[in-house]
């Protein structure tokens, strides 16, 4: 390089007119006018036009031979814009350089896409180009976002004395309730690593150790078929404290996202966090991340439909089930084919269907299931609130399903009604869950979060006699209907934890092979302690007012969790296969999708 850069391309502005500077960066854009040739460059900081002396014909054409993306460096003098040429939306925009000379440091192919349009390229050329894409100023302001938010995170964990210590990668295995992506080991072939599902293992260990507050801003790895937007790897702020209630972990978090926002440019949030019980959020939302941006809350309404001849909720009433209602102010207009978009909305959601009536000018019912509705069950609702031009969504099922069913609507008819939500962001804590929930394992139960949940006292004595009955001192951070993290107070009790461990169908055998490590430090002298995770690329998309984690990743993998850019996951050479003592079955070596390079 010939020059050093004096100043960056987001830098000068009419106080530095006069000045000789340097600037180096991208070409942006270059365009000729009446023989004048202007050339924008850029760098992560901003646009700064350039021009030359239009006698300056040498310079002239070496302007004129610039191409997007070549990588320049331009010496000059900073002069102020005609006033006619004032550019008020660029921080630059009051000034141009007045290049003397210019020195090309890379030439760029024709990029597949240009950089300074906001037209999206096709999601192939993202991922495959994603270091072009990278370029585009929206991207480089969400990396310097995130940037932004971990520093404030680190800085106010390690006020409120958090010490950042690294868990290993290639560990044995901490389950989360996915797959664990495996690593084989050359020196023990035959024997595998797993990729931690989060540190939630060794941060108890570290408990143990009397390291009282730990912290780490660490990579997860979960091998789950992918939902829509989630990534196979993602960052965790995973924290843990020792002697500590849930109240403390929600302050300490509260600080922490609190700073967050205000490290990045929002507002501060109010803390403390409002807090919802888990069964009080699915009694008024039905469903354990709440969107508390807007009402549209749930009611039970069984009990006004104890005589009902309406056959349909007749069953579920007998068989012990629920019947919740939405009502929806002025959805009475409504079309049928919005309302059977919201059935749709239901049956997805693992309904039967949706019952619904509207509520006419004069007070009467009209049109789904009004013929079956008695007079006093309309009066019944209408003292519960239900007005002329009101719709009512009605969903009647087991009492858990109804509620969920019911959520699932509820979040459908927002949008269809497009109710306003509150500006910004809202946080809120759900607490107290179940311990468990109903699945497919040898015993029916698996952990609703993870097996190192503390129960709470008085429900211990039916971890084996009634499992569904038993709630933990576990905990969700929400944010905008979004789940930003979960927590738990965890057992520190190697006799509880077995417990646990078998209820969820794990045999002794196992239970020794996998966790043993862990039950064995609990034997020595484990304080009482409990901790949280926040998803981190969740939180910064919220923050930077985003709706892919992709915009806050900066090497994010496709839905089928490939990375197009390098061509991962690729095949290994015969030689690694053998070092590994692997050998592939026929037939697995077909590509399927990633394309080798
Ligand atoms: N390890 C947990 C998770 O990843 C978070 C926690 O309980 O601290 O969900």
């Amino acid at each position: 390089m010939k020059w050093k850069r004096t100043h960056t391309c987001g830098e000068l502005r009419a106080s530095h007119v006069g000045e000789t500077v340097v600037l180096t960066g991208w070409v942006n854009r270059q365009r000729d006018h009446g023989g004048l040739t202007f050339v924008d460059v850029r760098d992560r900081y901003g646009l700064t036009q350039v021009v030359a002396e239009a006698a300056a014909s040498d310079l002239q054409r070496r302007l004129g031979e610039l191409r997007g993306e070549y990588v320049i460096a331009v010496r000059g003098v900073v002069r102020r814009r005609p006033q006619e040429m004032i550019n008020p939306n660029l921080g630059t925009g009051e000034i141009e350089l007045l290049c003397d000379d210019l020195d090309v440091l890379a030439r760029s192919n024709t990029p597949p896409f240009p950089i300074d349009s906001d037209r999206e390229p096709s999601e192939e050329l993202k991922f495959r180009f994603r270091y072009l894409e990278l370029r585009r100023p929206s991207l480089q302001r969400n990396m310097l976002l995130r940037h932004k938010a971990v520093l404030a995170a680190r800085r106010t964990l390690d006020a409120l004395e958090f010490i950042e210590i690294e868990t290993p990668l290639l560990i044995k295995t901490t389950p989360e309730g996915a797959r664990d992506y495996v690593v084989p080991s050359r020196i023990y072939p035959g024997k595998f690593y797993a990729l931690p599902q989060s540190p939630q293992i060794y941060k108890q260990v570290l408990m143990v150790s009397g390291f009282d507050r730990y912290f780490q801003i660490a990579r997860c790895l979960r091998d789950e078929d992918l939902r829509a937007d989630r990534q196979p790897e993602f960052t965790q702020i995973d924290l843990e404290m020792s002697f500590v209630t849930p109240e403390e972990v929600f302050a300490v978090t509260e600080a922490t996202v609190a700073a967050m926002c205000e490290a990045v440019g929002h507002e501060r949030p109010v803390t403390p966090f409002p807090r919802l019980t888990y069964d009080e959020a699915m009694a008024r939302y039905g469903i354990d991340k709440p969107d508390v941006r807007f009402g549209l809350e749930l009611e039970e309404v069984g009990a006004h439909f104890q005589g009902t001849t309406f056959n349909a909720f007749r069953a579920v009433l007998e068989a012990g089930g629920s019947i919740q209602l939405l009502r929806a102010p002025g959805g009475a207009g409504l079309s049928r084919k919005k309302i059977d978009g919201l059935t749709e909305a239901a049956k997805q959601a693992g309904g039967r269907g949706l019952a619904w009536c509207k509520i006419e000018p004069d007070g009467a019912a009209s049109g789904g299931i009004s013929r079956f509705l008695r007079a006093e069950e309309m009066q019944a609702l209408q003292r519960g609130g239900a007005e002329p031009g009101d719709l009512l969504l009605f969903v009647a099922d087991a009492p858990r399903t109804a509620r969920e069913v019911c959520g699932a609507v509820r979040l459908a008819l927002a949008e269809e009604l497009q109710v306003q939500r509150a500006p910004g962001l809202h946080f809120a804590w759900v607490h107290r869950f179940p311990v468990f929930e109903p699945a497919d394992t040898p015993t029916g139960w698996a952990p609703s979060h993870h097996m190192f949940t503390m129960p709470e006292p008085e429900s211990r004595a039916r971890i084996e006699s009634d499992p569904g009955s038993v709630y933990g001192q576990l905990y969700d951070l929400v944010c905008n209907g979004v789940e930003l993290g979960s927590g738990s107070v965890r057992i520190h009790d190697p006799a509880l934890q077995r417990r646990i461990m078998r209820q969820i169908g794990l045999q002794e055998e196992e239970i020794e092979r996998k966790f043993g490590f862990l039950l064995q430090a609990l034997e020595y002298g484990a304080p009482p302690h409990g901790g949280i995770a926040l998803g981190l690329d969740r939180l910064v998309m919220l923050l930077a007012g985003g709706t892919s984690l992709r915009d806050v990743i900066a090497f994010p993998k496709t839905q089928r969790a490939a990375s197009p850019m390098d061509g991962s996951p690729s095949q290994i050479s015969p030689e690694q296969l053998r070092e590994l003592g692997l050998q592939l079955l026929p037939g697995v070596t077909e590509q399927d999708g990633v394309e080798e390079r």
